[in-house]
């Protein structure tokens, strides 16, 4: 096999998925450059949203406040993490979803409230997409995050209940709309008086998290935060 794996490897070289650079022999399906040129989100920032701010809370978090109180991404939807989000996302590549779960419990190990949080959920799929994708992506996230922090993970307790048209193309009072009373919390005893961090892959205005934490607080939470691995600085209004 080794020898069959040799030529195979002689006539196509594996390369980066990303760069398409060719890989070194450790190296998996990304190159250590791509990986280490993901630009993460540094301070000063707003301490709500997270949003890269000089005021400690920043125009948008005034006028418009989010139902999450807090709000952290390990870094901006752009070049390198654009790309490897999309491609755990649409291409199958969960390694690459596992490691950004992994970078991404260092930025809740680093709040220094967050860190003090009770349980993980992460936003839910609409049944029948998560079927046709095999996974949600949210879901192995926060796994991760989970298993780096010790932070347990809450499964079932927040549901989608009904299909959502994809946010991408949406105006932002289109997007609110579009996700408006689509989620349920079940199980109201397993987070009454908890602090909790929802989990998703991308944020964009903010939506979907929005109306999570608006289920989570009327079942019962006593705080809940927001954990993206991206955060995309749109320009939808
Ligand atoms: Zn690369
Ligand atoms: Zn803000």
């Amino acid at each position: 096999m080794s020898f069959l794996k040799d030529i195979f490897n002689f006539i196509l070289p594996p390369h980066c998925s990303v760069c398409k650079n060719p890989l070194g022999d450790e190296e998996k399906s990304i190159c250590d450059e791509c990986w280490g040129s993901i630009q993460v989100v540094t301070p000063p920032f707003c301490e709500r949203c997270g949003k890269p701010s000089e005021e400690s809370v920043c125009n948008e978090c005034i006028e418009y406040p989010h139902e999450f109180t807090r709000a952290r991404a390990l870094g901006e939807y752009k070049d390198v993490l654009s790309s490897l989000i999309r491609l755990f996302k649409y291409s199958h590549k969960l390694s690459i979803g596992r490691k950004l779960g992994g970078m991404l419990s260092t930025v809740l190990k680093n709040d220094e409230i967050m860190n003090y949080s009770d349980a993980l959920i992460a936003v839910p799929l609409y049944p029948v997409r998560e079927r046709a994708r095999g996974y949600n992506q949210s879901d192995i996230i926060a796994r991760e995050v989970s298993n780096y922090t010790g932070i347990p993970k809450l499964n079932g307790i927040l549901c989608r209940i009904r299909p959502t048209k994809s946010q991408t193309e949406l105006s932002k009072e289109k997007r609110k709309l579009n996700v408006k009373d689509a989620f349920m919390v079940k199980a109201d005893e397993q987070i009454k008086w908890k602090k909790l961090v929802l989990i998703d892959d991308v944020c964009t205005t903010g939506a979907t998290l929005d109306e999570c934490a608006k289920e989570l607080y009327q079942a019962g939470a006593n705080e809940v935060y927001a954990l993206v691995v991206a955060r995309a600085s749109s320009s939808i209004t």
